[in-house]
């Protein structure tokens, strides 16, 4: 196989190494650099794949100079750039790399592979045709809600990658704000203990309260019924009627009455919409 020169972005397993097409191999193989994540975490596929590479540390962190290194080393040869796992750039670095060598008129490649994402929503039984991934959800419990409320509006299945601590707190989360959509947890993909347990937000939380879950999560939650979603996307509209004759919480409850929703949801959202 040969390459012409640029930067190829190149996916590599999730878990499990098999998972690593024949032209990654090939093209890592060929680069003059790699670009890494972490070198120890690459240096380890490249030694069970018996390739001995120059690896270079990057990350959107990294400054302008590396960065411009790197797309000048790609202008007359072949970079590689991968991260510890899956797809480059999917909530892993990468976007300012691919940016500047466009904007240098330095050619980008693809090497498509594993993704967490594709892989979680490819066997967890939610719909498929329409769907949004929204990265980690926020840490912080108020910031939660908020994106929730946000992405609740949207006819779509909703995917999010997760850590097993913050899993229950998250599902509890999403059964306040969306009571009884759909949710799969899909974990260990590809690996040895690989699952996917589907069920109400408020049944995994549960499950999950009393058990921590070990190792990776993907947590995919189903589109919202027709009804439910036109209902939601009023929600703000009614809030801020409300809001102009009544406090935060009194509109929080009549609002959250109305609707069919979570109280504390709701609130959170009045108390935004009267801060704005
Ligand atoms: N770029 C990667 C990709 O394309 O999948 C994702 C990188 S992101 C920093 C890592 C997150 O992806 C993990 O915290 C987990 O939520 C998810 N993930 C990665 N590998 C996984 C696996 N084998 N099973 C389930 N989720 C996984």
């Amino acid at each position: 196989m040969t390459f012409e020169s640029g930067l190829y972005v190149v996916a590599t397993p999730i878990g499990n190494l098999a998972d690593i097409s024949h032209r990654a191999i090939e093209l890592l193989k060929a680069a003059e650099i790699v670009a890494v994540e972490d070198s120890r975490v690459t240096g380890k596929l490249l030694h069970h794949l018996g390739i001995k590479k120059k690896m270079r540390r990057y990350n959107d962190h990294s400054g302008g100079v590396e960065r411009d290194s790197l797309v000048a080393a790609a202008r007359g040869g072949v970079v590689a750039l991968v991260s510890d796992a899956g797809t480059p750039l999917i909530s892993d670095p990468g976007y300012k790399l691919v940016r500047a060598a466009r904007d240098a008129g330095v050619p980008v490649f693809t090497i498509p592979g594993a993704s967490a994402v594709t892989a979680a929503l490819s066997i967890c039984g939610l719909p498929t045709d329409r769907f949004l991934f929204a990265g980690f959800l926020p840490n912080k419990a108020k910031a939660r809600v908020e994106t929730l409320m946000e992405l609740g509006q949207i006819k779509a299945t909703l995917v999010f990658y997760e850590a097993g601590p913050r899993l229950a707190a998250s599902l509890a989360a999403i059964a306040d704000t969306y009571g009884d959509r759909e949710v799969a947890v899909a974990r260990e993909l590809t690996k040895k203990f690989e699952e996917v347990v589907t069920g109400t937000a408020a049944e995994l939380a549960a499950r999950y309260a009393e058990q921590e879950p070990k190792g990776e999560i993907v947590l995919i939650i189903g589109p919202p019924a027709d009804d439910v979603a036109t209902e939601t996307g009023d929600v703000d509209a009614a809030l801020k009627e409300a809001l102009e004759t009544m406090s935060a919480a009194k509109a929080a409850g009549a609002i959250a009455k109305r609707f069919g929703l979570e109280r504390n949801a709701v609130y959170a959202r009045a108390t935004e919409l009267k801060a704005q």
